[in-house]
């Protein structure tokens, strides 16, 4: 059974679509797709070589062979112009890294027109980096398990704008203040406001004054959009 996780992420992936999913270690995710009929052919991509021999041999004991090519390579180079890929997952890894793979090999995203990403950490990233590359959110979903809280973004090809505020929290996410979304920034905020008492009584040089100033205005930013009840 797949992770409730990988099912929100499996649960935005067009029926009919070409997949590549990057960083798929035991491809669970290209299985569930397909044993759920809702793709018939995937990609598989691994950087590192223990996690690409689990995805072969989950791919061979499940007998999709056939469907999921699994490759051993650093990023979007897994996908070639043949595969026809449109849509591509990566999930459990931090924002800056998944923007690094998303910016190793741009041409690889020349015929893809959905992105769902699933970071781990600092999904800011990820929304400035759609912000700047034609990118547009199509949802957001944030979710837990097993004590950990974890956002999915799902991007296609378009403009969009973004405050400040919704490219640090999101934009549906901060639309929908679901309690999880109210739980993971009340904890950032308590989190910020312990660094913060921290370096209260130290030396104010520049460096403190400026990360005192950079913890207040983010503390400001978050808490307002948690006391708006609209
Ligand atoms: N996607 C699966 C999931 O969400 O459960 C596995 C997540 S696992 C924590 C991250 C995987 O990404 C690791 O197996 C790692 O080897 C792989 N990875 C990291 N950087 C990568 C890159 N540049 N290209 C391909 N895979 C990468």
């Amino acid at each position: 059974k797949l992770s409730k996780r990988l099912e929100a992420v499996a649960s935005f992936v067009p029926t009919g679509a070409v997949v590549a999913d990057i960083g798929s270690d035991h491809a669970y995710l290209p299985c569930y797709l397909i044993h759920h009929e809702i793709i018939n052919k995937a990609v598989a991509g691994e950087v590192v070589k223990g996690p690409y021999e689990s995805a072969v041999r989950q791919v061979k004991s499940e007998g999709l062979d056939k469907q999921i090519s699994v490759r051993l390579a650093d990023g979007l180079k897994a996908i070639e112009e043949q595969d026809k890929v449109d849509t591509i997952t990566i999930a459990g890894m931090g924002g800056p890294l998944i923007v690094s793979i998303l910016e190793k090999d741009p041409q690889a995203l020349k015929h893809v027109t959905r992105l769902i990403l699933q970071p781990n950490i600092h999904a800011k990233t990820i929304r400035q980096w759609a912000l700047k590359n034609g990118w547009a959110i199509l949802d957001e979903v944030i979710l837990e398990e097993d004590g950990k809280i974890y956002e999915i973004l799902v991007l296609q090809k378009g403009v969009m704008t973004l405050t400040e505020a919704e490219i640090l929290l999101g934009k549906f996410l901060i639309a929908e203040r679901s309690k999880v979304f109210i739980e993971k920034w009340s904890r950032e905020i308590e989190n910020w406001k312990r660094v913060l008492a921290s370096i209260q009584d130290a030396e104010q040089t520049s460096e403190i004054v400026a990360k005192r100033g950079e913890l207040l205005h983010l503390i400001g930013l978050v808490e307002e959009v948690l006391n708006n009840e609209n």
